[in-house]
């Protein structure tokens, strides 16, 4: 029984590579969650760290409430399970079972108690004499997980544990494995780059790709509102459909033209057109998203090329091409003999289940959005949201960036986070509520804001609708709200930003300015605006760039080219904080008592190399003389 919780944890090897970023999870007791991904985004080196295999590098792990960071691993009550079950071959499954027991010096009468149960679980009680070799494939890792259950751990961690085995075993251990879960009622975390398995086993899922979350939920609300693009196609099977399409409106109707043919041309129902959060679209190219099984053939006007029929049982799937284009189209059918392969058929897209993908950041654009994006000015300490003016919280406002004040940028938060209850820290918004979707698990309420275009969601449990229609006020609890900019980088930190600010002092000789700041002197050509003096210089904060010590230089990384290599100020990061593409360094600078922050691009961690120095170009500060 055990809750586990990890708080913004990074895993940066040696060498740089970022292999976990920013991961942020709460696992409850008794949850069977799936890390899934394509092979290297990460997932077991979380799933190492969680067992302590792995040193975190930055974050906090818990496990019920426990700080476990520097927990050995045979203290953290946790059991792992791995693709290779290596069970010694010269003992029996009984003593291969008893091993870890007879380790830890428990009695004799309690290992018996605790093998004889757990070989009832998994039904291996008739194998307990046998040696592995005498045993089938399944049996192997039956036996495999009956020496963790035997320790009673309060977590399990399984590591690809279906992987060695053949297709139909694997289909068979995975039920054999949900079972188990129902019966000894544990946390189990689960890695797997299998979405069938994913999809079929979690109570929730987590895909993962590059080393970062890209959606956490039920398997069902991953398949009906993806948050975007990678999501979309990796989870289903076929796999989604994906063509590009030209959006514009007729008559006030919202429709598509499909791989820049007029002869492919698609309507939105008008609850879809609604769900569009962004009119900036309209007139676009997008990219437009639809399950093979949504799709109908014989009907409609639109025309593919067959290329492959495969009939599986009951199923019809037919491998098509648009027309007019390379891309395959998969449409998946009740079993139909009538279909032949090199035919052109008509099909029609079920438009009440298509998506629509941006094409640059991939985001989902239609439907629930993995996060609402709210358009938003920051002007001062004032939100300003369409028609509205909100202050901004003081403290909230102490971890803006610098970048946050300049230009459009999004208010972004997850539907799920935003409250129709008045509830404490929150950016109280006014929003008119326009329409409900309904979903498996919950409604999605659509909302629109005075003086923008589009709508947002957010979702409330089933059947918990109010008045629709109404103004009403809305609560985005700042804990959980971010500022992004147009390319998706966040430009809020975790830690408060320093101003930068720093006492200096301007002289001049030989055509030459120095300035004296944290013990170092900085010189640029004179260029006559400044007089000398005593200043406050302020460092901007994406101006100055990391020198690299040996050791990166090798990875690839480069340093930047310098007009005078002395240029420089040393500093001591004691934190970071990945922004998108790039982070944001927390550092003490050396010969000051000030501490600053920098954004830096994310190929650099400060974790590899927390002392480091910053070369300051001419114009990475700004000088405010003193009165
Ligand atoms: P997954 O389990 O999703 O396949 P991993 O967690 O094994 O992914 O790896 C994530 C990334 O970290 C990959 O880029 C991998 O090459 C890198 N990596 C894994 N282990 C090490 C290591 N010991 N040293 C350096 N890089 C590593």
């Amino acid at each position: 029984m055990a809750d586990v919780s990890l708080k913004h944890v990074y895993k940066v090897y040696d060498g740089g590579v970022r292999a976990v970023n920013d991961f942020e999870l709460d696992i409850k007791d008794k949850e069977f969650v799936v890390f899934v991904g394509p092979s290297g985004c990460g997932k077991s080196t979380t799933l190492r760290m969680i067992a302590g295999l792995e040193e975190i590098t930055a974050g906090q792990l818990y496990i019920d409430g426990e700080l476990m960071n520097d927990v050995e691993p045979k203290n953290r009550d946790i059991a792992m399970v791995f693709q290779s079950y290596a069970l010694y071959p010269h003992m029996t499954v009984y003593q291969n079972m008893a091993f870890g027991l007879k380790l830890r010096h428990t009695p004799k009468e309690e290992i018996d108690e605790r093998v004889k149960k757990a070989a009832e679980i998994l039904e291996i009680s008739e194998l307990l004499s046998r040696k592995p070799k005498a045993l089938s494939g399944g049996q192997r890792q039956r036996v495999a997980l009956g020496r963790t259950i035997v320790r009673n751990p309060k977590v399990f961690l399984l590591d690809e544990p279906l992987s060695n085995l053949d297709a139909k075993l694997r289909v068979a251990m995975r039920s054999e494995i949900t079972k188990l879960h129902h019966k000894l009622q544990t946390t189990f975390i689960y890695v797997t780059h299998d979405q069938t398995e994913a999809m079929t086993m979690g109570n929730r899922i987590v895909v993962m790709k590059d080393g970062f979350i890209q959606q956490v939920d039920t398997p069902i609300t991953l398949f009906e509102d993806p948050c975007n693009l990678f999501v979309a196609t990796f989870l289903g099977s076929p796999q989604m459909n994906i063509v590009k399409a030209e959006l514009f409106l007729e008559k006030g109707v919202l429709k598509a033209k499909l791989n820049n043919s007029d002869q492919q041309i698609v309507t939105f129902p008008e609850i879809k057109a609604k769900q569009l959060a962004d009119k900036k679209y309209i007139g676009g190219h997008v990219l437009l998203g639809i399950r093979p099984e949504h799709v109908k053939p014989n009907e409609g006007d639109l025309k593919v090329y067959v290329e492959v029929v495969e009939h599986l049982g009951d199923e019809t799937i037919l491998y098509t091409k648009m027309e007019g284009r390379g891309e395959q189209f998969i449409v998946k059918i009740p079993f139909d003999s009538s279909i032949h392969a090199n035919e052109e058929i008509n099909i029609k897209l079920d438009m009440n289940h298509i998506y629509m993908f941006d094409k640059e950041t991939q985001k989902s654009i239609m439907g629930i959005p993995h996060e609402d994006m709210i358009p938003v000015q920051i002007k001062d300490d004032v939100f300003v949201i369409g028609k509205q003016k909100i202050k901004i919280d003081e403290e909230y406002q102490k971890h803006l960036l610098d970048q946050a004040y300049i230009g459009k940028n999004y208010l972004a938060i997850k539907p799920e986070y935003i409250s129709l209850d008045k509830t404490p820290n929150s950016l109280k918004i006014t929003a008119k509520l326009e329409f409900i979707e309904e979903k498996t698990d919950y409604d999605a309420l659509y909302f629109s804001l005075s003086g923008i275009d589009g709508y947002y969601a957010l979702k409330v449990k089933k059947n918990t609708h109010p008045k629709l229609g109404d103004e009403a006020e809305i609560y985005l609890p700042y804990a959980k709200l971010v500022i992004r900019d147009e390319e998706n980088n966040r430009l809020n930190s975790r830690e408060i930003v320093y101003p930068n600010k720093f006492d200096a002092r301007v002289s001049k000789k030989n055509g030459q300015m120095m300035i004296s700041v944290a013990g170092t002197t900085l010189t640029y050509e004179d260029k006559q605006e400044v007089e000398e003096g005593e200043y406050d210089l302020i460092f901007k904060q994406d101006q100055l760039k990391p020198l690299f010590n040996k050791k990166l230089l090798k990875s690839g990384l480069k340093n930047p080219e310098m007009s005078n290599p002395h240029n420089v100020i040393k500093v001591a990061a004691y934190d970071e904080d990945v922004l998108g593409k790039k982070i944001l360094a927390y550092v003490a600078v050396s010969g000051s008592e000030n501490y600053a922050s920098f954004v830096l691009d994310n190929n650099f961690s400060v974790y590899k190399m927390p002392k480091f120095s910053l070369y300051v170009p001419e114009d990475a500060f700004t000088l405010v003389k003193k009165q």
